[in-house]
């Protein structure tokens, strides 16, 4: 655990018990696969029940209901996809894919070198666990619009007034190319906005609480964590 996930760590000793007992039902409950001559390890599948568990810590939750099945592949995948480029235009064609889950597939696809480059920096911004399982919490109130469960009418409407800003605010950065601190594919749909401010939201706390306080505190309030505690990036001035 603490060789292929280092966060492990870095984690207070009750969160740590916490996130070893999600890992114990995650892990019972979820069927994992090897694909494309995977040799599917006890460590692979730890390494990402522990990642995607980090989602859970502190909060009254279910283990992904929708999720049946993990598919690990070897390595980065190339698959037919159609991305915005700008305006009306798309672009179509094979593009890497690090990994895919979707609301009524019942499945996710991951690939285990990105799981475990993603896992080994825990603060680069990139995880493709957090981010797929980002989605998978997103679609437990049944739609894929960027909106996981929130407990309150008032965590609604705070919800959605904050995300709708920051995404459009994304959106206009990624029209004009200015360098974001959000991977600008979250510019995509608020499904993939939520996912991408995920990823941020627990590998680059400070950056994020700096840079969008508003956005940084949405997130805080649905994950009751505070990532800032534990998370071991920087804040960067240039
Ligand atoms: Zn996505």
């Amino acid at each position: 655990m603490n060789r292929n996930v280092p966060l492990f760590r870095r984690l207070s000793a009750s969160d740590q018990h916490e996130l070893l007992g999600h890992i114990q039902v995650f892990l019972a409950e979820k069927r994992f696969e090897g694909c494309g001559g995977l040799e599917l390890t006890d460590e692979m599948c730890v390494t990402i029940a522990a990642q995607a568990c980090l989602l859970l810590l502190h909060r009254e939750t279910d283990y992904f209901p929708r999720l049946l099945t993990i598919l690990v592949y070897p390595s980065t995948y190339m698959a037919e996809e159609k991305r915005h480029v700008e305006g009306p235009v798309w672009e179509e064609g094979r593009m890497p894919r690090l990994g895919e889950t979707g609301r009524r597939l019942g499945a996710m696809v991951l690939a285990w070198d990105a799981v475990k480059s993603g896992a080994a920096d825990p603060s680069d911004g990139k995880n493709v666990v957090l981010h797929e399982f980002a989605h998978q919490l997103d679609y437990e109130n049944s739609a894929d619009d960027g909106t996981p469960a929130l407990a309150t009418r008032e965590q609604q409407l705070s919800w959605h007034e904050v995300m709708r800003t920051e995404f459009a605010s994304l959106r206009a950065a990624d029209e004009t190319g200015i360098p974001t601190l959000l991977d600008t594919y979250g510019a995509t749909n608020p499904a993939e906005f939520f996912a991408v401010a995920t990823e941020a939201f627990f590998e680059r706390p400070r950056m994020l609480r700096a840079n969008h306080p508003r956005l940084y505190a949405e997130l805080q309030s649905y994950f009751q964590q505070d990532p800032v505690e534990y998370s071991a990036d920087r804040i960067k001035t240039n």
